[in-house]
């Protein structure tokens, strides 16, 4: 396992981040809030997806007074997430589990001294949300919206904050593009041991922001970087998860779920196993044992992949190989190869460690 760089840890309800917290993924709603049933029932769906946080936004007042009755209903933990109007963040304080601030738009500084002391009397942590785009005037003219003006935000943001004696404290610095992302957070993890909240924001379709959050997050979580994760996406809530929980599966920080290799295919291919590798990856997903599937069009690789899986194919012509933990457990023809190897893998899946 990789070692992750030690942090503070905090709480956002009952969640845990940093110190030997595992990294969560959270995630936000696009209805609006002061919608209550509608955004109930995304949050909903984001906690059937895996979710662990859930961030709502909150641009006026009929927002904020919305969450008590969405937080009534929900058991993930609930941010506020507040930009320019701190009064907002004053009556979301009262319910919520975190307030999520942008320091480049909440103006003076008399301002985040009471939302520290909202956040103080209720015991809840405050996200320092530094996003590149919208930076403080003093920073943007001197760094321009550099990694070096994210940083400086972050830091002086933190100061201000600890100056009030307020230390339940996570940050982010998201840009758009990966390189300012990993820079900046490259920058500020000596300088402090708060919680950080990764995200390369404003990342795009599913593709590209599934793309450009693999190297960014997956850049810094490879470094020891990161204690929970937002993967940006323009699509559907569901998407974000699993794109999150992939990468921190993939990257390796994570143990959960079943990891599939399969080779890529070549002439050598003896069954159809695009429809295979997809039949088997829609019924494992419910599986939360970590275990190693490998499923090998040819004989070329399939023996040497099933010494080190879990369960194993290894198609042959008009037939295949079951194993498990490398030993062959069934010589089948091609059509009855999947139901007994996922029948296999139900089995793993059940035994208790
Ligand atoms: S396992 Fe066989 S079919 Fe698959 S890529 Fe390798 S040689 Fe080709």
């Amino acid at each position: 396992m990789i070692p992750r760089t030690p942090t503070k840890k905090i709480y956002v309800g009952n969640v845990a981040i940093g110190g030997d917290a595992p990294i969560s993924v959270q995630s936000m709603t696009y209805s609006r809030t002061a919608d209550v049933a509608a955004t109930v029932e995304q949050i909903n769906r984001l906690h059937f997806a895996g979710c662990d946080i859930v961030r709502v936004a909150v641009p006026d007042e009929e927002d904020a007074h919305a969450l008590k009755a969405i937080k009534e209903q929900i058991s993930l933990p609930l941010v506020a997430d507040i930009h320019f109007n701190y009064k907002l963040a004053l009556i979301a304080a009262e319910v919520v589990d975190c307030i999520r601030f942008n320091p480049g738009n909440i103006g003076e500084k008399s301002r985040i001294r009471e939302i520290v002391k909202a956040c103080s009397e209720r015991h809840i942590p405050i996200r320092i949300g530094v996003n590149a785009g919208s930076l403080e005037k003093e920073f943007e003219q001197r760094y321009g919206q550099s990694a070096q003006g994210m940083v400086a935000s972050a830091e002086y943001n933190i100061k201000f904050l600890e100056d009030l004696g307020f230390t339940d404290i996570k940050v982010s610095l998201k840009a758009s593009d990966v390189q300012r992302t990993v820079e900046a957070y490259r920058m500020l993890r000596p300088k402090n041991n708060y919680p950080f909240h990764l995200g390369v924001t404003e990342a795009g379709t599913i593709f590209h922001a599934t793309i450009k959050s693999a190297i960014g997050l997956g850049t810094l979580l490879l470094e020891g970087i990161g204690d929970t994760m937002r993967v940006s996406i323009t699509g559907e809530l569901e998407e974000e998860i699993k794109v999150g929980r992939a990468i921190l599966k993939d990257s390796g920080v994570a143990k959960e779920g079943v990891n599939i290799i399969s080779c890529p295919t070549c002439g050598r291919i003896e069954a159809d196993l695009v429809t295979a590798v997809a039949v088997i990856e829609e019924r494992t997903k419910h599986i939360k044992k970590p275990l190693d599937l490998s499923v090998m069009g040819c004989v070329v690789n399939a023996i040497g992949e099933a010494k080190h899986a879990d369960v194993a194919i290894a198609y042959g012509k008009g037939s295949g190989l079951v194993m498990v933990k490398g030993e062959v457990v069934a010589r089948l023809s091609e059509d009855a190869l999947v139901d007994r190897f996922v029948e296999e893998v139900e089995k793993m899946a059940a035994v208790e460690d």
